[in-house]
């Protein structure tokens, strides 16, 4: 006893529900929140909604994008770098897209 109480628990005992869904389902169904990029299928956003920005208010179409570069997995969102570039830090764990485009205005 005496030592430091350790808080932060490695990252295979973080109860599930403490992240957010990965991806599942086809590779090509998925699509990248507009919001904060977390990367889940589109079946999965339509169920779920994103776990970081809540449910959408629009449709699943105009709050996510299939237009995104590279899929980055954020274990400890507050010990990555990664997370930090991405200004990301206070999201839940989970895949996150490195670079979202936002579709073309009128284009739906
Ligand atoms: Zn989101």
């Amino acid at each position: 006893m005496g030592a430091t109480s350790r808080s932060i628990l490695p990252v295979a005992q973080l109860p599930l529900s403490l992240s957010a869904g990965l991806p599942s389902g086809k590779k090509s169904s998925y699509v990248a929140c507009l919001g904060c990029h977390l990367v889940k299928s589109q079946l999965q956003f339509a169920t779920d909604g994103c776990e970081n920005c809540g449910n959408f208010f629009g449709s699943v179409e105009e709050s996510t994008t299939s237009l995104f570069t590279g899929v980055v997995s954020i274990m400890d969102s507050s010990q990555s770098w990664v997370a930090k570039w991405m200004r990301i830090e206070r999201l839940l764990p989970g895949c996150y897209a490195i670079t979202v485009e936002a579709p073309a205005a009128g284009e739906a």
